[in-house]
């Protein structure tokens, strides 16, 4: 599997979020008060942080800035009721969401969905496969957002450079199996990546890359309508399915609807 900007680097990446606007460790002191007024900023933390000691720095600030936005100004206790409130008794998310495990692809902060917004599934490239009453985790996620969140529309997300892709994509006839799970979860799209290979040969791996990712999420929202769940909820007019592609390189989310 290629090194360079996908799932699975081969070098070690930077510490701070790539996705932060400057890219510089951010050291807050004392309390915040540009986060009282305006939705809370993406931050980094400084070097020296033990693996635990950045766990709890980061729901600090989600305690400060998301939960407890008044705690500075008002009493000690006072929550986010508008947000937190309702989310006590239940959920009622209106989004099912699928995008890849790429720590880079993070729909709650690049959508800025709250808690209680998106259930959400994160897999290696995204991926859903078809009906099968073999794939327990899959199948039962997607039955319960369906069946008992009963949301409204389920969104499939695939992303620029992604590791899942290009893996799928370096898979060759009679090559030796690299890793114990992978090649197989990504052969879920095998047929799809060999019609973007026959249509798009004349391109190099990485435009054929940016292809099949679109592909693939065409693949997933297939597979979805093989579900007589969604089927049913979709013929009923109360689910909709979107695709939609993240291009992280360039600052980009797309969307499309099948
Ligand atoms: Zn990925």
């Amino acid at each position: 599997m290629g090194g360079c900007c996908c799932c699975f680097p081969a070098h070690k990446p930077p510490r701070e979020n790539p996705m932060h606007p400057s890219r510089e460790p951010l050291i807050r002191h004392g309390p915040d008060f540009t986060t009282l007024h305006h939705p809370p900023q993406m931050i980094t933390y400084s070097e020296g942080l033990s693996a635990v000691g950045r766990l709890k720095a980061g729901f600090r600030t989600f305690k400060r800035t998301i939960y407890d936005p008044l705690l500075l100004f008002v009493v000690v206790g006072s929550q986010n009721p508008k947000l937190f409130g309702p989310l006590k008794t239940g959920q009622f998310p209106k989004y099912m969401v699928f995008a890849c495990s790429d720590s880079r692809v993070c729909p709650s902060v690049t959508l800025n969905l709250k808690p209680g917004e998106a259930f959400t599934v994160r897999n290696i490239a995204g991926l859903v496969p078809a009906y099968s009453q073999r794939i327990f985790s899959m199948g039962s996620a997607i039955e319960f957002a369906v069946t008992v969140l009963k949301v409204e529309y389920i969104v499939v997300i695939g992303h620029s450079c992604c590791g899942g892709i290009r893996e799928l994509l370096s898979l060759k006839e009679n090559k030796p199996r690299t890793f114990h799970f992978i090649d197989d979860w990504v052969k879920t799209a095998l047929a799809t990546k060999k019609k973007v290979e026959q249509e798009n040969s004349l391109m190099s791996f990485d435009e054929q890359c940016t292809v099949l990712e679109q592909e693939v999420v065409n693949l997933s929202l297939s597979n979805l309508k093989t579900y007589p769940f969604v089927m049913d909820q979709i013929a009923r007019g109360k689910l909709k399915l979107i695709g939609a592609h993240y291009d992280f390189v360039n600052g980009r989310f797309e969307t499309w609807q099948p």
